[in-house]
């Protein structure tokens, strides 16, 4: 049975480690945008030419470029037999409306959101990075998920789609909750 989530959350909230290790726990495959673009923009496929300067300019991509380049992922076998778990995207609303024609007649399962704060994601951030350029580009991409991406989780709340995961705790303890908060709202008769 497909099985297909979305992950939200913020810049370091620990999204990156936590979809591996959801997507092996899951048997789905894990579809990043950040990474399938930064792919497209390596090899100079047509998509990588339309995202490149949008990218390099820490913007969001066009909708229409994001939406194909997740259309001809979703083609791929895996995704359509187990299903995905999305990361990177929906960063809209547009985005999102998009998604649920994407997978019609078929819907998405379930929206995790692993929640961090803002000033708790900062402090991380500003670990891994360097002085004043840094942390002036966090505060653009923070302030970009609060403008375009915050908004999908009353969007789907909303749609009774909405889990939220306490994201502060070692790796380990953010891995059990949000297994147990997933394995809680699985399919019916679902037994992976
Ligand atoms: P990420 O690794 O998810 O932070 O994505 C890296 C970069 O890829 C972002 O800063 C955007 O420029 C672009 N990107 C990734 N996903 C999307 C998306 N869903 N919509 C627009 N741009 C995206």
């Amino acid at each position: 049975m497909a099985f297909r989530l979305v992950i939200l959350g913020r810049q370091g909230s620990g999204k990156g480690t936590q979809c591996k290790n959801l997507s092996s726990r899951y048997r789905i495959p894990h579809i990043s945008t950040g990474e399938m673009l930064r792919s497209a923009v390596a090899e100079g496929t047509d998509h990588g030419v339309q995202a490149r300067e949008s990218m390099h300019a820490g913007q969001l991509v066009p909708d229409d470029i994001v939406i194909g380049v997740v259309e001809e992922r979703f083609a791929l076998p895996d995704a359509h037999d187990r299903g995905f778990l999305l990361d990177g995207f929906p960063r809209n609303v547009v985005q999102a409306e998009a998604l649920d024609e994407l997978v019609a007649p078929a819907a998405i399962d379930l929206v995790v959101l692993l929640d961090v704060a803002t000033e708790v994601v900062i402090a991380r951030l500003l670990d891994r990075g360097r002085g004043d350029d840094a942390r002036q580009a966090i505060e653009r991409r923070l302030a970009l998920y609060e403008s375009q991406t915050a908004p999908l989780v009353d969007w789907y709340a909303g749609a009774a789609k909405l889990v939220s995961v306490d994201g502060v705790g070692t790796p380990d303890e953010v891995a059990e909750r949000l297994y147990s908060a997933i394995d809680a709202r699985l399919p019916v008769g679902d037994d992976r």
